[in-house]
């Protein structure tokens, strides 16, 4: 937290937090009135090449500090990281604060969702755990959907219940009423203990049943009991992000990541993301620059590479994913999909045309039988790795019962939806006939 006694009509903290930059340079996002797609700026924008030997792309700058031109800048420098002047600091200063590679990765990471700015941390876990922590003082009540990433609902419910601040939920997919009564419920509840409700948080799709938060109609609940100014509402966008689905278009105010997953893309690093209004990011990392949790110079420097091909993967991914889908939807030994292309419920279809531009790649199968049925299937396959994630160019496939959510009580899984039977699936970007006839061979085999 920015401030000794948090303004609590601010809750994030204060907004004369640092913001390390490096020199300021031109950037070409327009050409003749056109504005260029975020497919094309990954391949330069944020980055001159001129401030590097002119190395058509970036290097990965490992150092832990970064010299001033001369005393008066460092003293400049330092009077913005404080706060005693106002706009930040003028240029890098020290890497746990930021650095080349990650501010190009932030400069890039804001343009998918069109945030005004982002921030990128050493896994999804510290992103979320520092957007948190940031917005919380004791007394408070976050309301989140469910179910979320269980070690999202572990942070929330256990971690935040040490300082003071409780929680309620609601299902993914609640009504306008129900929201309503929820957040009236908070209200009520915070009152009590004098605190306030400084953050809604989201995630939709939830993980693994795929079930959609209807985002708009929580901004309109928000914004009846609440302030835009002082609730702002976070999602978790991991499943669909960036390209299937855009939150801050339908009212969530902050965009989380982990990285792990569609945009890293290849299973080989571990880092997270917060984009949004500059107003709530600053508050974020005042606390990050206390506290440390920034991406490393090579993961950012990754991520960079990554981001050059997300769009080409996520749709090659999200095209076999429509005909793998095909495939095992007609297949005897399958009960059902928990698929977004493929939804049987009127209202989560209505959220899912408002809200998304593609039903993703990751879904559930639902195999007749239970666990046994599962493990035979999983363990037939050939192609398809047997590995918790998502979202990397190989598929992957897992039992969430008994892996991911093994530590959530029962009665919980029941509730969300997490059968024995269900094996979760991320498709990658290999030949889609290829994955049909390894799911086909694994089936025979169940
Ligand atoms: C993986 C995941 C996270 C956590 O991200 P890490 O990078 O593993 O810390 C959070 N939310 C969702 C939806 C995820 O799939």
């Amino acid at each position: 937290m920015a401030n000794e006694t948090p303004d609590p009509k601010d809750p994030l903290g204060a907004i004369d937090t640092p913001t390390p930059r490096r020199k300021p340079k031109p950037e070409v996002t327009t050409i003749g009135g056109r504005e260029l797609k975020p497919s094309t700026l990954m391949m330069g924008h944020g980055y001159d090449a001129a401030l590097s030997e002119g190395s058509l792309k970036p290097p990965i700058f490992l150092t832990s500090t970064f010299a001033f031109e001369n005393a008066a800048a460092g003293k400049r420098h330092f009077e913005g990281i404080t706060g005693k002047r106002p706009g930040g600091a003028e240029g890098l200063v020290y890497s746990r604060f930021n650095g080349p590679n990650q501010e190009i990765l932030e400069d890039r990471l804001a343009i998918w969702d069109g945030a005004e700015d982002a921030l990128c941390f050493s896994s999804g876990m510290t992103a979320i755990a520092i957007l948190i922590l940031a917005a919380c003082n004791t007394g408070d009540v976050i309301v989140h959907s469910g179910p979320l990433y269980a070690a999202s609902e572990g942070f929330v419910a256990k971690v935040m219940a040490k300082y003071g601040v409780r929680y309620v939920d609601f299902p993914a997919g609640a009504s306008p009423e129900k929201l309503d009564e929820v957040m009236a419920k908070a209200k009520a509840m915070a009152e009590e203990t004098g605190g306030t409700v400084p953050l809604i948080y989201l995630e939709s799709p939830g993980n693994p049943t795929n079930a959609l938060v209807d985002i708009e109609a929580v901004r309109d609940a928000r914004d009846k009991h609440f302030s835009a100014d002082t609730t702002p509402i976070a999602i978790d966008n991991t499943f669909l992000g960036p390209l299937w689905q855009r939150p801050l278009d339908h009212g969530a105010d902050l965009v989380v990541y982990s990285l792990t997953k569609y945009v890293g893309g290849h299973s080989d690093l571990v880092a997270g993301s917060v984009s949004g209004g500059k107003k709530w990011i600053d508050a974020i990392r005042a606390l990050r620059n206390t506290m440390g949790g920034i991406a490393d110079p090579n993961t950012a420097w990754m991520l960079l590479r990554s981001l050059e091909t997300v769009e080409l993967r996520m749709q090659r991914a999200g095209e076999n994913a429509a005909k793998v889908c095909a495939f095992l939807k007609a297949h005897p030994k399958v009960e059902g999909l928990g698929y977004l292309g493929m939804i049987e419920d009127a209202r989560q279809q209505d959220i899912y045309d408002r809200h998304c531009l593609g039903a993703g790649s990751t879904f559930s199968l639902f195999i007749k039988g239970g666990e046994a049925e599962c493990f035979r299937f999983l363990d037939a396959l050939k192609v398809a790795k047997l590995a918790v994630s998502l979202g990397g160019t190989e598929t992957l496939a897992s039992h969430p019962a008994s892996m991911t959510h093994l530590s959530v009580p029962e009665g919980r899984r029941a509730e969300l939806g997490i059968a024995d039977n269900l094996v979760r699936i991320s498709i990658g970007i290999e030949d889609p006939d290829d994955l049909i006839a390894d799911f086909e061979q694994a089936l025979e085999a169940v």
